[in-house]
């Protein structure tokens, strides 16, 4: 018999009222939320709205998302699973940076890192594209890693140089060759026990890596980016695949990301995504400096001196202009 009190698992992926939870023993469950707590979900879409019990002051609807740690319970039968509790969440990706609007959506829960994927040629690499997928990250307090991978097509140096700015402004970079296997080991390493969102323009390698970092893996990403999510508003689930047992951790696979059009972020907030400029921003002897034209813009004065490469701050101001044009929204 299962000690169901202490049954906690993963949601790693919902459809339709059906979500499919993984339990430490490496059963995979498909369950449904609790009714009691369903019925706070009336009136709405399905998907699964919970009203905390705990929070019931605060009157907090939580949606149930992928990477969710929650507890199952059986129902008074005592024969189906359902899911009884969310358990608290470290962090999270949503489509609305927090403090933004209300009516955030969260794609998934307990985002450890987002590994931006770019190939170092084939497609070649757009800086403002990199520097929009690290926004995205940084508006969700969430860490992020940057793989250049093809570097079989360029070399390590000449790949090197061209995303020279990034390790500069503090990301952790991979340079690797899913075709050769440069870099894999360490990449391995990175995404080892850890729940990441794997994300970049289509075409870079991120299958082939998965692949060749985890034989056997079968994954959708390729597919996800290539084909369903094109020219589609709704959005298709976020799914967690489960890296093998011995490595531990999670890749997400999502279309999400992808959508930058669709991100809304306040244009005040976007120079704390960058952090080479957030580092800085408190020294502008304006506190609500933007950095453009602004006198004794310490900002300004680090890209003059070097200390922040110009590519960077170009690619805020043009943001920048972007987010106010579109009164936030991208
Ligand atoms: P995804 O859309 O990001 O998942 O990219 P894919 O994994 O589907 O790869 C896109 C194309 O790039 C395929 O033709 C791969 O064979 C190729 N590719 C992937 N990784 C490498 C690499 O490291 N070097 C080279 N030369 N080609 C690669
Ligand atoms: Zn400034």
């Amino acid at each position: 018999m299962i000690d169901t009190d202490a049954l906690t698992g993963t949601v790693t992926q919902g459809t339709g009222g059906v979500w499919r939870v993984l339990t430490p023993d490496g059963l995979m469950h498909e369950v449904s939320l609790r009714g009691r707590l369903k019925k706070a979900d009336v009136g709405r879409r399905a998907g699964g709205t919970i009203r905390r019990d705990t929070e019931a002051a605060a009157q907090e609807t939580v949606k149930l998302a992928v990477g969710d740690r929650v507890r199952l319970e059986r129902d008074e039968r005592g024969q189906t699973l359902a899911i009884a509790e969310i358990r608290p969440r470290t962090s999270r990706l949503a489509r609305r940076a927090p403090g933004g609007a209300r009516g955030e959506r969260v794609i998934a829960a307990n985002v450890d890192q987002v590994v931006v994927v770019f190939a170092a040629a084939r497609p070649d690499p757009h800086p403002r594209m990199i520097d929009r997928f690290l926004v995205i990250a940084e508006a969700n307090g969430l860490s992020a890693r940057i793989v250049v991978n093809k570097v079989d097509l360029v070399g390590l140096d000449e790949a090197r140089a061209r995303f020279a700015a990034y390790p500069r402004a503090g990301y952790p970079m991979h340079f690797t060759s899913a075709k050769r296997g440069d870099g894999l080991e360490e990449l391995r390493d990175a995404l080892g026990g850890r729940t990441s969102v794997l994300t970049g323009p289509s075409g870079t390698g991120k299958s082939s890596l998965l692949n060749a970092l985890f034989p056997g893996l079968d994954l959708r990403v390729g597919e996800i980016s290539a084909s369903v999510n094109k020219g589609r508003h709704t959005t298709v689930g976020a799914l967690l695949h489960p890296l093998p047992a011995s490595v531990g951790g999670f890749v997400v696979d999502t279309p999400g990301l992808r959508e930058v059009g669709m991100w809304e972020l306040p244009a005040e907030r976007l120079d704390q995504c960058f952090p080479e400029i957030r580092a800085r921003r408190t020294q502008c002897r304006f506190a609500d400096c933007r950095h453009g034209v602004e006198p004794d813009c310490e900002v300004r004065a680090a890209v003059e001196r070097g200390d922040v490469s110009v590519e960077r701050y170009e690619s805020y101001l043009k943001l920048s202009e972007e987010l106010a044009e579109e009164k936030g929204e991208w």
